[in-house]
């Protein structure tokens, strides 16, 4: 077994940690990011899509860019709804990950792939991760493990899984080859999932498609409702039915902000703390900012040698200020409310989604567009 030490030990090399780890290098800190898997990004269950503007500002480069997407195309259950969109992409997450990480490098950080960390002990005098192959030892460790994340488990803080604030999705990946698509589709209704929706995003030469549910809500096996957009949807079918699907997979959604973001000598940060839109399930940009701010924090803590819990509690307080949580703080409350609705609403979610998304204003014009 190697000693390994460091000033930060960022725990997993997503969005979140890749960002937190770059931060914490840039202001001169020795971090060692550490990913269980061979690459950032291998085994990332994600539609891929994202801001434009999350790339350039990440310095990287447009090459890694799928598809510019020009429109979102919204097929709720009173009609459809078209959103043209100038900053929109999609990438692949095997891609997109490991060229976030090897930004973090670039900057200093010492990247450890193939490191799964197995357990945390955080003391006095420091902190100890370890691994089969390593115990790294650290002034301060930021969770970016993503929702499985060990921080719930072994502190009680950061996201804490419940049937009511976890979307379990499935997805796959059709072969298409210089498909046609430049628009991402979202549908609603219960014929799809009862509080959730089905997507199809496309990339270059495939085409992502998948259905995520609140756990709490799902009422029958999901892989079922994404074969049936791959088949006998009117919506979709088609085009999917003679198909060849590359990959399948499946993962969980957090849909709720962890209540406690921070320890002593700890932050979360990213999937890992709830940061992600409860209602759309997208993270990325909100694992983004909330890695910068997780990689100031660290940086502040390590310059004023304060690793107290006390001195980290203004990484949370700095993020309730930030138009990220607010997002998802107020969709947060918005979900809890029509999921009350549910009970006596079989199109709550659509509604929430369609509220959510374009103000009640727009969805009443639909609706009278709809009745006239
Ligand atoms: C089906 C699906 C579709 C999605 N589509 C979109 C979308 O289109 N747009 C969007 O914005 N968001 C989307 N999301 C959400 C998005 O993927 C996440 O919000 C985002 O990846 C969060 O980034 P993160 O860095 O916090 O966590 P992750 O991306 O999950 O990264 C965590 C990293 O930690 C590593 N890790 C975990 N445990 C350990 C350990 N013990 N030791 C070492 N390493 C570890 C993992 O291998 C992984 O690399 C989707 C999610 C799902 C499930």
């Amino acid at each position: 077994m190697l000693n390994l030490k460091s000033d930060v030990a960022v725990i997993g090399a997503g969005p979140a940690g890749s960002t937190t780890a770059r931060v914490i290098a840039e202001h001169g800190f020795d971090v060692i990011l550490v990913e269980k898997d061979e690459f950032p990004g291998l085994n990332n269950v994600c539609a891929g899509g994202t801001i434009k503007s999350a790339i350039v500002d990440a310095g990287l480069s447009s090459d890694i860019i799928e598809k510019e997407i020009q429109a979102e195309k919204y097929y709720f259950p009173w009609g459809e709804n078209i959103i043209e969109t100038d900053d929109l992409v999609t990438v692949y997450r095997h891609v997109f990950d490991r060229c976030l990480a090897e930004k973090a490098v670039e900057k200093g950080a010492t990247m450890l792939k193939n490191h799964q960390i197995k357990d945390v002990s955080v003391k006095n005098d420091g902190v100890h991760l370890f691994s089969e192959k390593n115990i790294i030892q650290s002034k301060l460790v930021v969770f970016a493990d993503g929702p499985n994340t060990l921080v719930y488990r072994k502190f009680g803080i950061g996201f804490k899984p419940e049937s009511d604030n976890t979307f379990v999705s499935v997805t796959c990946e059709v072969k298409w080859e210089n498909n046609p698509f430049d628009q991402c589709e979202f549908h609603y209704g219960e014929n799809i999932v009862p509080w959730g929706y089905g997507w199809v995003f496309p990339r270059k030469n495939t085409v992502n498609v998948g259905v995520g549910c609140l756990y709490s809500k799902l009422s029958s096996n999901l892989i079922d409702s994404m074969n049936y957009m791959l088949g006998n949807y009117p919506l979709t079918g088609e085009k999917f039915k003679e198909k060849e699907i590359l990959q399948r997979s499946s993962a969980l959604i957090p849909a709720a902000p962890a209540k406690r973001t921070f320890g002593e000598r700890t932050l979360v940060v990213g999937d890992a703390a709830g940061m992600v839109d409860p209602v759309t399930g997208g993270g990325i940009i909100h694992a983004i900012n909330g890695g910068k701010l997780a990689g100031k924090i660290c940086a502040l803590s390590l310059e004023e040698e304060d690793f107290s819990a006390r001195f980290l509690s203004q990484y949370q307080r700095m993020w309730h200020k930030t138009i990220d949580y607010s997002w998802i703080y107020h969709k947060f409350l918005a979900s809890n409310v029509f999921l009350y609705l549910s009970r006596f609403d079989r199109n709550a979610y659509p509604k929430l989604a369609a509220i959510t998304r374009e103000g009640i204003g727009k969805l009443l014009t639909n609706i009278k567009h709809q009745r006239t």
